[in-house]
């Protein structure tokens, strides 16, 4: 009871403890949310003992900010105005069913929902995928060194065959009783014995090969399987891929994802952006063209009068939804390209053309040393010619 108490009084402005302003859209605060619990995730800041606290305060202040009703309350009348039922009790709860409990600012299976306290150390890789991988889905092939058990001396650190001592500090049983100034919650705690990390015994004669660390780099090739429609910058979580821990328990691996660049397509959400260039008769005159699309080239229908960037959408050919909402749009948005260069029949048409409109037009081009000429001579006038 004592505990509750003394934490209501220290409770920290819930837009501080997200650092996020006061006026912050519901897609800021819940960013902010995201990136404060990816920080403070225990599994991650295994030496500072503040960081559960942290995590906890944290979704606190989110499950408050995110409420538009609560947080309606909490701006008027400050943390009396929501009483005890509105908010949930953080501090007695685990981590990981904080983590389930906001899964879908997590994305499920995708990094961060649910991920299991196993005691060891957390890899994080990153992958290059184009994005015709990202449209199927596709397994990658990862090849990473990690510190891992000692094979010689099954990560005992002390080489077989060798006598062993009992711990000085702990006399074997492994683990010593601590006492931290934080969270009343944990007052007194059993924590791994420092001298021995947890084993029981020290090392007599060091392992030959790790030389009684217990742990040698190993490389490790791993097939990882990444889900259709990700996006850049998400991952994947291997459970049980990291490094093992002191006292046991594997981290896990998290792959995260970079899309590389794309000749034709600009990625938009699941919906893919293409510039096709057509001509201005193409434009004015309509035309069949063919596009490009991530299965393949596709005919494209211009209607007559198509105007310099207009967009065409092609429904379902984009990428492939990773929520399971239906596929987003390939979207063609042409580009009048003129041309640079004309042949005399071409210059001709164009100039009967632009007659036939009224059009003012330049008079016909002369050879470059022809215009050198000009200019140097009596090019003023030309010039003014040209400016009107
Ligand atoms: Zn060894
Ligand atoms: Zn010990």
């Amino acid at each position: 009871m004592v505990v509750e108490m003394s934490s209501v009084a220290e409770k920290r402005d819930y837009y501080e403890v997200l650092g996020v302003a006061r006026d912050a859209s519901p897609d800021q605060v819940k960013k902010a949310y995201r990136q404060a619990a990816l920080r403070y995730h225990p599994d991650r800041n295994r030496e500072d003992p503040e960081a559960e606290s942290k995590f906890k305060e944290a979704a606190e202040a989110y499950e408050v900010l995110s409420d538009p009703d609560k947080r309606q309350r909490y701006d008027r009348y400050g943390h009396q105005g929501l009483d005890r039922q509105a908010v949930h009790d953080f501090s007695g709860m685990g981590v990981d069913d904080i983590f389930s409990m906001f899964n879908d600012i997590f994305g499920g299976s995708i990094f961060g929902g649910g991920r299991g306290r196993r005691g060891g150390v957390d890899l994080e890789l990153q992958v290059g995928m184009t994005l015709e991988e990202i449209a199927q889905g596709t397994e990658k092939t990862i090849e990473f060194e990690r510190h891992d058990v000692c094979e010689h001396c099954s990560g005992s650190g002390s080489e077989p065959g060798s006598p062993k001592r009992n711990c000085p500090t702990c006399g074997g049983y492994g683990q010593v009783e601590q006492s931290t100034g934080f969270g009343a919650l944990f007052g007194r705690v059993v924590t791994a014995c420092p001298a021995c990390r947890g084993r029981g015994m020290v090392i007599a004669t060091p392992c030959r090969r790790c030389r009684g660390s217990g742990r040698e780099r190993k490389h490790r090739v791993l097939a990882v399987q990444i889900p259709a429609g990700i996006q850049d910058g998400q991952g994947v979580r291997v459970s049980g891929e990291g490094e093992p821990g002191e006292s046991g328990g594997r981290g896990d691996l998290h792959v995260y994802v970079r899309q590389e660049q794309h000749p034709f397509f600009e990625r938009r959400g699941d919906d893919l952006v293409c510039r096709v260039p057509i001509s201005f008769p193409q434009a004015a005159l309509g035309a069949k063209v063919e596009v490009p699309s991530l299965d393949g080239r596709i005919e494209l229908r211009i209607p007559p009068g198509t105007q310099h960037g207009q967009l065409f959408r092609l429904a379902g050919k984009g990428l492939p939804s990773l929520r399971g909402r239906r596929p987003g749009d390939e979207i063609v948005q042409v580009w009048i390209e003129v041309p640079k260069k004309l042949n005399k029949r071409q210059e001709e048409l164009l100039r009967q053309y632009a007659a036939s409109e009224d059009q003012s037009v330049l008079p016909e081009s002369k050879g470059f040393f022809d215009k050198l000429a000009d200019f140097f001579s009596g090019g003023k006038e030309n010039r003014e010619q040209k400016g009107d």
